[in-house]
């Protein structure tokens, strides 16, 4: 478990994850990408490969709270304030990422940025073995528990081996 970063860092960590950690190729991970905490009730995440195969970063509330809203939807009583997301897009362009869109963010509890470079190979290889599910038992599929597809998410580098190394 990471202590929680400042964004910043947790932003340079995620990046560095995302484009130039090279993941073993008997090592798989969820789709979902992996989430670092951040100071202050947020979390990022970093999903190497999205619906157009390219990646994307997502800033969320850590532990929402919801209450029922005017049309009977669950919305969060504290969401994500309306700069947080422009304001991560603004950080990733200046850093160099061109942003593709954004979507989401205030007044919900998580926002994306869609990132127009592709996240390194692996990282998109290793997704792709997560969706092709256990080779072992394939009427599992993903949902398998044997050891041997347990084992593959454990060889996978997180972002938080990382940021504690
Ligand atoms: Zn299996």
């Amino acid at each position: 478990m990471t202590d929680h970063l400042p964004l910043a860092e947790a932003l340079t960590a995620g990046l560095h994850w995302l484009y130039e950690t090279e993941q073993p190729d008997d090592a798989w991970m969820q789709h979902h990408g992996e989430q670092i905490p951040v100071i202050g009730n947020r979390f990022l995440a970093f999903v190497p490969t999205s619906d157009g195969g390219l990646p994307v970063v997502v800033i969320g509330v850590v532990k929402p709270k919801w209450k029922e809203g005017p049309r009977g939807d669950m919305v969060p009583t504290n969401p994500l304030t309306p700069i947080e997301l422009p304001r991560l897009a603004a950080e990733l362009e200046q850093r160099g990422y061109a942003v593709r869109s954004t979507w989401n963010g205030f007044p919900g509890a998580t926002g994306s940025v869609g990132l127009a470079r592709p996240a390194h190979p692996s990282q998109v290889a290793a997704v792709k073995r997560y969706r092709a599910g256990c080779q072992e038992h394939p009427a599992r599929s993903v949902f398998c528990e044997c050891a041997s597809w347990r084992a593959g998410f454990e060889r996978a580098i997180c972002p938080s081996a990382l940021t504690t190394a």
